[in-house]
């Protein structure tokens, strides 16, 4: 399994932690190429997500999220973003529709259906201009809303 995968799910929800290295496990499995699925985020702070947030807006870049601090699910430790690694660890690749392992499906597609199989929504369903293809959230039912209203000063997770 792919170490830095593995570090990131230990900062997602406990929730989804074995549900992710599950997810990830059969993920690297369905992609018999030379690519394979990684995640590049999980959980993100508020204030990380506010930062990001600024990008493209107040500073410098271009506009790469659409959500202040808590109202990304990121900001609760239940969404991530992926990236496929080379297996030589040296280039990473966001190519969405490419077959590098010719089976046919798109690798990335591939991970997206495993994700699916599990009931994590897909960011690459979302209509423009907020599509967000290496993102997936697990929502168990509820709001924004009701997310930041769980959050409290002490507990670094919301209960589910
Ligand atoms: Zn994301």
């Amino acid at each position: 399994m792919d170490k830095i995968s593995l570090d990131r799910i230990q900062l997602a929800h406990p929730k989804v932690r074995a549900e992710l290295t599950a997810i990830l496990e059969q993920a690297e499995k369905a992609l018999t190429g030379e690519w394979k699925p990684r995640l590049t985020w999980t959980l993100r702070t508020f204030q990380e997500q506010n930062d990001l947030f600024a990008q493209g807006r107040t500073r410098p870049g271009r506009v790469v999220t659409w959500a202040r601090g808590g109202d990304s699910w990121h900001n609760y430790g239940l969404a991530v973003d992926i990236c496929l690694v080379h297996i030589s660890g040296k280039m990473v690749s966001f190519d969405s529709v490419a077959d590098f392992d010719k089976d046919g499906v798109a690798d990335w597609i591939e991970v997206v259906k495993i994700f699916k199989s599990f009931g994590w929504e897909w960011g690459g369903d979302w209509a423009k201009p907020k599509t967000d293809l290496p993102h997936f959230q697990k929502t168990f039912g509820l709001s924004i809303a009701q997310a930041k209203a769980k959050i409290t000063p002490k507990q670094d997770y919301i209960s589910i």
